[in-house]
């Protein structure tokens, strides 16, 4: 039986989307690709108005991480924790042997602009990495506010965000916030299948790539610009993603992107009321994720309702790491609607018999 998603990531995919996966393939060398490749890149440009630069990777989220790492870090990168996944980027950084120090807060708080502010003026760093939505933990950090700060008082500290969990749900002002790269996998609120990556990149990262020795060679940002003016990619590309994101951004396009973006906050709204009233919710409200919301286990087995919630057609997610058994999180993201979310917690009350 095919289960709804409502975990963050993979999310459910529409047929429409799972059937475009499966067009005839071309080669990647033609210019049907190129032409493919140019419409995505300027589909995901518009999304994110990043006007300068967006690379397709062929990857997970996570090798776009260290590929950005080793492209931009010269000196030293600054890494704010505040839960597993803000945790990953300075993890991957430490097995590339880029030197690295951090701010760290609780998980369920947000990492702020004034924390940040007093570690880049040691003057130490000369790349910030920032995790927008924290999945680990459902906190969508202060990002527009922390990069205002920083590009206003250090210029040359580039700006780097893995916005994975959120990029496609909530807006993203690349070229406004003053960022240098963006990331994300498709997997989660773009509601395609995983396995494939976008990355904002501005000409400052560009020009910082340059002066990078030992950059890699797959995510080698000069040698994939070089393919990229050309709308190709040095490797062979998945091309199957590339006709599901062009299908699937027209079709964000015509929800229009303010709908999208309200559809989340909507679906967050109801979600976080239901987890409220019933169990309690985990992490600072004012910072509490339009995609998915962290929510207190009271004691309830956690395997036993979503294995019931499997039979019925739906999954949902445990706590993450520290968090298994003590909370437990609904994804509320991509082509996912709020009739589906008030399905979802109907079925929970159900089972659960809370109402
Ligand atoms: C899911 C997720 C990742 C990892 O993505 P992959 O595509 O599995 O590498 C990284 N960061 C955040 C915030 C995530 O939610």
């Amino acid at each position: 039986m095919r289960k709804k998603l409502f975990i963050p990531g993979p999310t459910e995919v529409r047929d429409e989307i799972l059937q475009a996966m499966a067009t005839p393939m071309i080669g990647h060398r033609s210019s049907a690709y190129a032409e493919l490749h140019q419409r995505v890149e300027e589909k995901v440009k518009k999304l994110l108005n990043a006007e300068r630069r967006v690379f397709l990777f062929t990857s997970a989220s996570t090798g776009v991480m260290e590929g950005a790492l080793r492209n931009c870090v010269g000196k030293k990168v600054l890494n704010t924790l505040n839960g597993e996944f803000s945790r990953r980027w300075y993890e991957i950084g430490k097995t590339c042997g880029i030197p690295a120090g951090t701010v760290e807060v609780e998980p369920g708080k947000a990492v702020t602009p004034d924390l940040v502010d007093a570690a880049l003026a040691t003057g130490e760093y000369d790349t910030l990495c920032l995790t927008y939505n924290e999945t680990s933990t459902g906190i969508l950090g202060p990002v527009p506010e922390i990069a205002k700060m920083a590009r206003a008082k250090y210029p040359d500290v580039l700006i780097m965000v893995d916005a994975v969990s959120c990029m496609a749900g909530t807006p993203i002002d690349f070229d406004g916030w003053g960022l240098d790269v963006c990331l994300a996998g498709v997997q989660k609120c773009f509601a395609l299948p995983p396995g494939f990556a976008v990355c904002a990149v501005s000409e400052r990262a560009f020009e910082r790539a340059k002066t990078v020795p030992n950059r890699g060679y797959y995510f080698d940002f000069i040698e994939n610009e070089k393919y990229a003016v050309k709308f190709n990619t040095p490797a062979t590309p998945g091309i199957s993603f590339l006709y599901a994101l062009d299908k699937q951004m027209d079709c964000m396009f015509a929800e229009g992107l303010e709908n999208r973006y309200a559809r989340h906050l909507e679906m967050a709204k109801h979600t976080r009321e239901w987890g409220k009233a019933r169990f309690g919710l985990f992490g600072e409200e004012k910072y509490l994720s339009p995609t998915i919301t962290h929510i207190l286990n009271n004691g309830f087995d956690f395997s036993a309702l979503n294995k019931e919630l499997g039979k019925r057609g739906a999954q949902i997610s445990d706590g993450y790491g520290p968090f298994k058994g003590k909370t437990f999180r609904i994804g509320h993201m991509g082509d996912l609607t709020l009739a589906d979310i008030k399905w979802l917690t109907g079925q929970i009350d159900d089972i659960l018999k809370l109402n």
